[in-house]
């Protein structure tokens, strides 16, 4: 089951460590074959190197688009090697063994990203590449497929182990791999010809690529595996793609909770500084301030008691001071576009502490698709993206909102769509006073965010919670009084809604008997 290689086949797009691999092959006694430009970077390398052309008898022709495809490519990569049948063939047409196949593709998606026009999106869909990958993948008893970079120093290690040849279960990883990777490319240009270039929204098929790094250590709890997939296409700034500066890796669950800072903070992107604390997937502090030390008092002082754990993001590159705040309590992520030397330090002593630099913050108004899966299929809809302003909200009580009531109104309202339903949120002064998360009714998510307001309060010796004199948010319509009624009781003073119930009146009549300002956002933000 060890097959030495003595002949290898390389044709890659992305040259990163080619020259370092031509080199450790030769240096084996490989004889290396090669197209064009692979060609031409393994000569200028000091390597000896046979042009695919000479090993066909055809030039490559037709703007590259056809190189490789022929049977003493084709047949050196395919043929049962202990078969009498195909050895015959062989030594007819004078066809040699390939051993190993080093390929990666046309750049297809970096060619989208980068806005390419369409023409140019055509021609870096490779067909030779996949169709060797493929050959030699299906081959995997005799022949090696390595599609990635990444993995050289690894056929290197193996080639070390066996004396300069594969073993079977090494090429038959590769070939999972090889397989994955063209699976993978192919499902990324059906997309774009569904997708981009013919503006379906829901493609035909939807791919995903493990993240190379490989599983997480458990998932949601330990009895479950886990692991990280990238979609396939252009990425958005996520924590995949962040800098993981210092601490124990991420798990499942703090990628998932990070993920609910980092959407909700980038609501605050160019805007003053904010701080989100979550637990759960849940918002249970946000806050908006002149300063970040300022508004991550005010977001741990929302729910002190939850924030113990949990998951921090920020909108902006953190300080010295923000980080020996958010030190003083048990934190396991922190995420934010940048951190400044001090900051640095301070988290450096806190050798746990998951500290995930950005870079950027992701638009929260960008389009996407979300998924869920269910038993026997998969629901997919758009990203909740929509967004309201000012300018959109419907006064419909006696009372117009002051201005500081509708500032906290639509901050509160921005809140509460990334909390969980049934969602109410309390809000004063750019400070959540009170959160009610994941209710089966929204009366209990009032009462619940009023409960902790009303604890906030005893912990910090205030007079009286802040709820008073608050908006309230509400991430879908009051089916009945009693919700609202709720709020009134807690002390907030102006309402934000989407409106829309059959009692509508009903709750609209209860508003203007307890003097409430209450405005309709006609858009409901459910979220589960
Ligand atoms: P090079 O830079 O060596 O000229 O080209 C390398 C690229 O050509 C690789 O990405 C490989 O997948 C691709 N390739 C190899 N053979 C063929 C072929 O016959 N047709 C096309 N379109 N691409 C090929």
């Amino acid at each position: 089951q060890l097959v030495p290689i003595r002949r290898a086949l390389l044709s890659v797009s992305d040259k990163t460590g080619l020259a370092e691999l031509g080199q450790a092959l030769a240096a084996r006694g490989v004889e290396l074959v090669s197209t064009g430009g692979t060609a031409k970077a393994l000569r200028d390398a000091g390597l000896t190197v046979k042009d695919v052309s000479d090993l066909t008898g055809f030039p490559e022709m037709m703007d590259g688009r056809v190189k490789t495809l022929h049977p003493m490519v084709h047949g050196g990569l395919l043929a049962v090697r202990d078969n009498a049948e195909h050895a015959a063939a062989m030594n007819e047409h004078g066809i040699g063994a390939i051993d190993l196949v080093v390929v990666n593709l046309y750049p297809f998606e970096a060619t989208v990203a980068k806005g390419a026009e369409r023409d140019e999106v055509i021609e870096n869909i490779d067909i030779g590449g996949p169709s060797m990958v493929r050959s030699a993948a299906k081959n995997h008893a005799y022949v090696a497929i390595v599609t990635d970079a990444g993995d050289y120093a690894e056929l290197l290690g193996q080639l070390d182990a066996n004396d300069g040849a594969t073993d079977l279960a090494f090429r038959k990883k590769l070939a999972a791999r090889a397989f994955a990777a063209t699976a993978a490319y192919d499902s990324a240009i059906g997309q774009w010809f569904a997708g981009v270039d013919q503006g379906e929204k829901f493609p035909p098929r939807i791919s995903m690529t493990r993240v190379l790094a490989g599983s997480l250590r458990y998932g949601e709890n330990p009895h479950q595996d886990a692991a990280l997939y990238l979609p396939a296409g252009p990425h958005v700034q996520g924590l995949p793609q962040a800098e993981q500066v210092q601490g124990k890796e991420l798990s499942y669950n703090n990628y998932n909770d990070a993920n609910a800072a980092l959407e909700l903070v980038a609501e605050f992107r160019d805007q003053a500084p904010a701080v989100v604390i979550v637990k759960h997937a849940n918002p249970c502090g946000v806050a908006q301030a002149g300063s970040l030390l300022d508004a991550w008092n005010g977001a741990l002082q929302c729910d002190s008691v939850s924030a113990f754990g949990g998951i921090v993001a920020v909108n902006r590159p953190l300080d010295g001071p923000t980080a020996e705040a958010i030190c003083q309590i048990f934190t396991e992520v922190v995420v934010a576009p940048g951190a400044d030397e001090a900051a640095r330090a301070v988290f450096a002593r806190k050798k746990n502490l998951r500290l995930l630099l950005t870079q950027g913050l992701p638009d929260p108004r960008r389009a996407g698709q979300v998924l869920a899966l269910i038993a026997g299929g998969i629901l997919v809809q758009d990203r909740d993206n929509g967004a309201i302003n000012a300018a959109d909200l419907k006064v419909v009580t006696q009372r117009a909102p002051t201005e500081q009531e509708l500032k906290d109104c639509l901050f509160a309202w921005t809140v509460a769509r990334h909390v969980k339903s049934n969602a109410i949120v309390y809000a004063k002064d750019g400070v959540t006073a009170g959160i009610g998360a994941g209710q089966m009714n929204r009366r209990d998510s009032s009462r619940i965010a009023a409960m902790k307001a009303a604890e906030a309060a005893q912990t910090y010796g205030w007079a009286t919670p802040r709820t008073m004199g608050s908006a309230v948010a509400s991430d879908a319509f009051f089916p009945f009084a009693d919700g609202l009624l709720a709020a009134a009781e807690a002390g907030a003073t102006a309402v934000i809604q989407p409106g829309g119930s059959i009692r509508d009146d009903e709750v609209i009549k209860a508003a203007d008997d307890a003097g409430l300002a209450m405005v309709f956002t006609g858009m409901r933000h459910f979220r589960h």
